[in-house]
C-alpha cells in the first residue's frame, strides 16, 4: 500500500537529480588572438561553451567544455567564477575544460600579466573587453539554463573507427613523433594507429524517456589544421553539432580525454576532405555509443577534489632568459616561455575532481594529460569517464619515462619529472 509518507519519499527520490544544459557563444572577435598569437581573420564556424548544471541535495555542480585550445591560470579562474555566478554555486564545484582545437584561442591571464610587466611591447593579447564579454556570456547562459528532473542516467560506449592515432610511436626501438597532419607523408600514414583508447563513452541524462543532455568522452587532439587565422570548432564540433540535429533536441557536450599524445595524424593530410571524413567517422562513433546506452536510475551524487602541486621543468632558466632578452625571439616563443615561468611560480594548486552519480564516475583533470594516466584511472575504475584539459597552465603532463625518452610532449611540458607519482596519487585517492 502506498501511504502518504512513502508517496512523499518517492516524489523526493524522483526529483533528487536535476540537470540544466546550457550553451554560450565563445567565438573570438576579428583581430583577437588564436593559439598562440595569430589574429583572427575569418570565422569558419562558431565556437561554443556547452555544459550542464547538475543539482542534487541542494548542491549544484557545473561541467562545461569550451571549443578553445586552452584556458589557464587567472583566465581559467575568471571564467570558472563567471560560470559559478551564473549557476549560483561555488567555483570549487565548477569544472571548465577545453576541447583543444587549434583553430581557437589559448589564453593564460597570468602569462599576460607577466608579459605586460616585463615587455615594453608584448605579443598580441586577447583584449580585456572580449574576455569580459565572454565571461558575461557564460554567466548569462548558466543563469538562464532550465532544470529538468532526471529519472534515468545512461552509459554507453563504442569504438570509433579511424579517428585517433598515436603521436609517440616506437619504430625499430626509436621514438617517432607523428603530428596532426601526419598523413601528408605516406610513411607516417602507414605506421600503426596504437597506442590509443579507441572508445568513445557517453553519459546521458534523461527525463521521462527523453534525453536532456549527453556528455561524450573521447581522447584525441581534435585538430586537423592550425594557426592560419581561421576560427573553427574543427571536426569534433562538426560531429557534435551534426549529431545534435539528429538527437531530438538533447544538448551534446564533448570532453577530451587524456589525449595529450594522441592526434588524428594517421588519417589527416590537412585537406577539407580528410576533415569531413574524420567528422563523419566520429559522428558514427557517437551514434553507436548512444545506441549502446544502458540505463539505471540515478544514485547518490558525490563530488571530491584533490589539490596537487607539480614540479616545474628543469630548464626554467632558459625560459626566463627568453623573457629577459626578447628582441630576437618570436611572439610564440615569448608567450610560451611566459606560461612556463608563471606555472613554476604558481601559488594556487591545480585541482582534480571526481563526480560520482550512483555507479558512474567522471574524473576531471587539469593539464594536457597523456594517455597513460587515462589507462591508469581505468585500471582502478573500469567505468570511469575521463576529462582532461581543465586549467592548462602545466601544458603536457607526461609519465616520468617520457621525460627520459624526450620527444615533443615533454619538450612542450611546463611540468617536470616527478609529475607521475603526484598525479597518480591524486587519481588513486579520487577513485578509491
Ligand atoms: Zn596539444
Amino acid at each position: 500500500m502506498i501511504t502518504a509518507a512513502s508517496l512523499l519519499l518517492l516524489l523526493h527520490v524522483a526529483a533528487d537529480l536535476r540537470v540544466a544544459p546550457f550553451r554560450a557563444d565563445a567565438t573570438p572577435d576579428m583581430g583577437e588572438p588564436l593559439i598562440w598569437t595569430t589574429p583572427v581573420t575569418k570565422i569558419m564556424d562558431p565556437l561554443y561553451a556547452k555544459g550542464v548544471i547538475l543539482e542534487s541535495k541542494g548542491k549544484r555542480y557545473v561541467m562545461c567544455s569550451m571549443d578553445w585550445c586552452g584556458i589557464s591560470g587567472s583566465t581559467h579562474r575568471m571564467l570558472t567564477e563567471a560560470l559559478a555566478k551564473g549557476a549560483n554555486t561555488k567555483p570549487e564545484y565548477v569544472e571548465l575544460h577545453t576541447l583543444h582545437q587549434h583553430s581557437a584561442p589559448y589564453v593564460d591571464g597570468d602569462a599576460y600579466a607577466l608579459m605586460r610587466k616585463l615587455l615594453p611591447k608584448p605579443p598580441l593579447l586577447m583584449s580585456d573587453a572580449y574576455l569580459a564579454k565572454l565571461a558575461n556570456n557564460l554567466t548569462r547562459a548558466a543563469q538562464s539554463a532550465t532544470f529538468q528532473d532526471i529519472d534515468q542516467v545512461g552509459l554507453g560506449e563504442a569504438k570509433v573507427e579511424k579517428v585517433a592515432s598515436a603521436r609517440r610511436l616506437k619504430v625499430d626501438g626509436k621514438l617517432v613523433i607523428r603530428f596532426s597532419t601526419g598523413a601528408k607523408d605516406p610513411k607516417m600514414a602507414a605506421l600503426p594507429e596504437a597506442p590509443i583508447d579507441p572508445m568513445i563513452r557517453t553519459l546521458t541524462f534523461a527525463s521521462k524517456g527523453k534525453p536532456v543532455a549527453r556528455m561524450h568522452y573521447y581522447a584525441t587532439h581534435p585538430q586537423t589544421f592550425c594557426c592560419d587565422g581561421r576560427v573553427s570548432g574543427d571536426m569534433i564540433n562538426a560531429a557534435r553539432e551534426g549529431f545534435e540535429k539528429e538527437d531530438g533536441g538533447a544538448m551534446q557536450i564533448n570532453f577530451d580525454g587524456a589525449g595529450g599524445n594522441v592526434t588524428v595524424g594517421k588519417y589527416n593530410d590537412g585537406s577539407d576532405a580528410a576533415r569531413e571524413a574524420l567528422a563523419e567517422r566520429l559522428k558514427q562513433g557517437i551514434r553507436d555509443s548512444v545506441k549502446a546506452t544502458q540505463w539505471t536510475s540515478p544514485g547518490d551524487v558525490d563530488w571530491r577534489a584533490e589539490n596537487i602541486r607539480l614540479p616545474h621543468r628543469p630548464d626554467l632558466a632558459d625560459h626566463k632568459a627568453i623573457l629577459a632578452a626578447p628582441a630576437k625571439r618570436t611572439d610564440i616563443e615569448i608567450y610560451r616561455a611566459a606560461i612556463s615561468v608563471v606555472f613554476a611560480e604558481r601559488k594556487r594548486p591545480l585541482t582534480l575532481t571526481a563526480l560520482r552519480i550512483g555507479g558512474i564516475r567522471i574524473l576531471h583533470m587539469p593539464g594536457e594529460v597523456l594517455l597513460e594516466y587515462q589507462n591508469f584511472a581505468r585500471s582502478l575504475q573500469p567505468n570511469v569517464l575521463v576529462a582532461a584539459y581543465g586549467d592548462l597552465q602545466s601544458g603536457y603532463l607526461c609519465p616520468d619515462v617520457a621525460y627520459q625518452e624526450g620527444g615533443y610532449e615533454p619538450s612542450a611540458s611546463n611540468a617536470g619529472p616527478g609529475t607521475e607519482a603526484i598525479l597518480k596519487g591524486a587519481i588513486r585517492k579520487l577513485l578509491r
